[in-house]
This record gives structure tokens, C-alpha cells and sequence, in this order.
């Protein structure tokens, strides 16, 4: 029943490439009718080791990680991992170093393009976050290059755009085990229908917890497909948003929701050392 979803576990904050710092995050869920959320950002948890321990809402630890199956982006999410683990903490600060290196590579590749983007103007709307192809995409929809999102990823920064640029990705067992030791469990994000049963359930067999089953834009079909395998695999099947809050982006906080029991089962699954903020 739909008045218990009160959880959206797959939000960015502007500790990645969301628009909103975290206390205004909470104050949208909040006004938003949820209880819960988890905090995703990619490459980094400062948002909620920034966090206040009264909240308005229940939060919890997350962080979205980028991995590699075969040349395809594999991205997996992690909750409840010790958002003090210095040994994940230094691993998600040259992950975000290598991202700075890669926008600079973009932009390089852009203005063979004659398209010139200073480096500072990246910086500044990154604000220190985490700096993703997203805030790159934002200039150049201002900049009258691209009309839409689907277009700027078209006819540059996507795989097959002319200023794509990879990341460096970990293995999908290496990120896994990475989240494991950091305390987390890792779950596949948005899988869309990017992977046959028999890779997700490889991810299972190095110890995948869960599954985004619910993501705002999965069909039916995909929503039907993860949960019948989250089933046959034991994978916990979560869902979310996805939110980013930037003006080119217009997916609603919220718009993805789950019940609370998912986070007690990924709770479950857990190494049992995160801390959650309640308020
Ligand atoms: P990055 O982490 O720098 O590789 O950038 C990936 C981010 O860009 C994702 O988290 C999304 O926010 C966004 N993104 C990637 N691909 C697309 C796409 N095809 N359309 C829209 N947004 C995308
Ligand atoms: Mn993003
Ligand atoms: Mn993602
Ligand atoms: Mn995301």
C-alpha cells in the first residue's frame, strides 16, 4: 500500500552532482511526505558526515560507486557503511581526484570542438562536490549547446559523444567487496534492462545484497523482471529516485518510494557499524 512507501533510498546531494546541500535535501523529503532516505552520492559520503544528528528525518549512510562488466558502467550503490572507514575514505578521495583529472580531459576535448568552458566555471558549480559529467552537461545546456539532457549525452559526453571521456572503473566485485569492508551492503543501481539473470546473479555469487528494482525509469516489465530475480537470486529488491534537483534534471524527491522494511533488511544484511541520524 502506497501510504507505507516512506523510504527514497537513491539521492544526490552537492557533495556529488545534486543541486541541493544536504540540509535543504532533508527539508525537501521531509515536505515531501518521506521518513526515510539515504544519501547516494557518488564517490563520497561528506554529506553525511556533515549532517547534524537531529535531523528532521530518518537518514542513513550511502554512496554510489561506478564499476566496469566488460566495458559496460555498472554502477552500485552502498548503505549503511561506516561513513568514517579511513580506508574507504581515502579510496573515494582518488576517486574524486581522478574526476577532476577526467573534467579537465573533457573540457580539453570539447574545445577541439571549439567549445571553450573555463575550468573554473565546472569547479564553481561542482563547489567542491564530487564533480560529475552532470554539472558539465548543465554549461553546456545554458551555453546553448545542447537543448536537453538526452542531447548533451548524445552529442558529447556519452559513450558515443565526442568529448566522452571513461572513468576509471573498478571491477563489479571490487566495488562490492569495497562497500562490504567499509561495512555496506551493495546493490545494483538502475539496472534497467542492461543485464541478463545470469550477470546479475554472477554479481549475487560476489556477494551483491540487493537490487534497485524501483527506479523512476524502469517499465513495468523491468520493475516485474528485478523483483522475479531479487526473488530466485535473495537479493533485497530497493528502489528510488535518483534525485539531483538541478534545473536540467526533473525528477521529483520522492518519486521513488519503498517501505521501511527494505532498510531493516538491508539493515540485516549489514555490517551492523553504521550509524543512522534520527531525529
Ligand atoms: P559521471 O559520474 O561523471 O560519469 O556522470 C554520470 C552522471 O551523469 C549520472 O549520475 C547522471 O546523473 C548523469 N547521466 C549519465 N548519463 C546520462 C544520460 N544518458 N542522460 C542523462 N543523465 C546522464
Ligand atoms: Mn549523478
Ligand atoms: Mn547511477
Ligand atoms: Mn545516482
Amino acid at each position: 500500500m502506497n501510504y507505507t512507501k516512506v523510504a527514497d533510498l537513491h539521492i544526490h546531494t552537492d557533495a556529488s552532482d545534486g543541486a541541493y546541500p544536504v540540509a535543504e535535501v532533508i527539508s525537501m523529503a521531509a515536505d515531501a511526505g518521506l521518513e526515510l532516505i539515504a544519501i547516494t552520492d557518488h564517490d563520497s559520503v561528506a554529506a553525511f558526515a556533515g549532517l547534524a544528528i537531529n535531523s528532521r528525518i530518518e537518514v542513513i549512510p550511502g554512496v554510489e560507486l561506478s564499476a566496469d562488466l566488460n566495458g559496460r558502467e555498472v554502477h552500485v550503490l552502498g548503505y549503511f557503511l561506516d561513513p568514517e572507514d579511513a580506508e574507504f575514505l581515502a579510496i573515494l578521495k582518488t576517486l574524486r581526484q581522478k574526476r577532476l583529472a577526467r573534467a579537465h580531459t573533457i573540457l580539453r576535448k570539447l574545445s577541439t570542438h571549439s567549445i571553450h568552458i573555463p575550468p573554473r566555471d565546472v569547479l564553481d558549480l561542482a563547489g567542491g562536490g564530487a564533480i560529475s559529467r552532470l554539472h558539465i552537461a548543465e554549461i553546456l545546456i545554458d551555453n546553448g549547446h545542447s537543448a536537453n539532457l538526452h542531447q548533451v549525452f548524445r552529442d558529447y559526453l556519452g559513450p558515443e559523444g565526442s568529448a566522452f571521456v571513461a572513468k576509471p572503473h573498478f571491477e563489479v566485485d571490487q566495488a562490492i567487496a569495497m562497500i562490504h569492508r567499509a561495512g555496506g551492503t551493495a546493490v545494483l543501481a538502475h539496472p534497467h534492462n542492461n543485464f541478463t539473470f545470469e550477470e546479475v546473479a554472477s554479481f549475487a555469487a560476489a556477494g551483491l545484497d540487493g537490487v534497485e528494482a524501483y527506479y523512476v525509469r524502469h517499465s513495468a516489465r523491468d520493475v516485474r523482471r528485478w523483483l522475479d530475480a531479487a526473488a530466485k537470486l535473495h537479493l533485497v529488491p530497493t528502489g528510488g529516485s535518483d534525485f539531483h534537483g538541478r534545473r536540467i534534471t526533473d525528477t521529483p524527491i520522492g518519486a521513488m518510494r519503498v517501505e521501511r522494511k527494505v532498510v531493516e533488511e538491508l539493515f540485516e544484511r549489514s555490517g551492523h557499524n553504521a550509524v543512522r541520524r534520527i531525529s
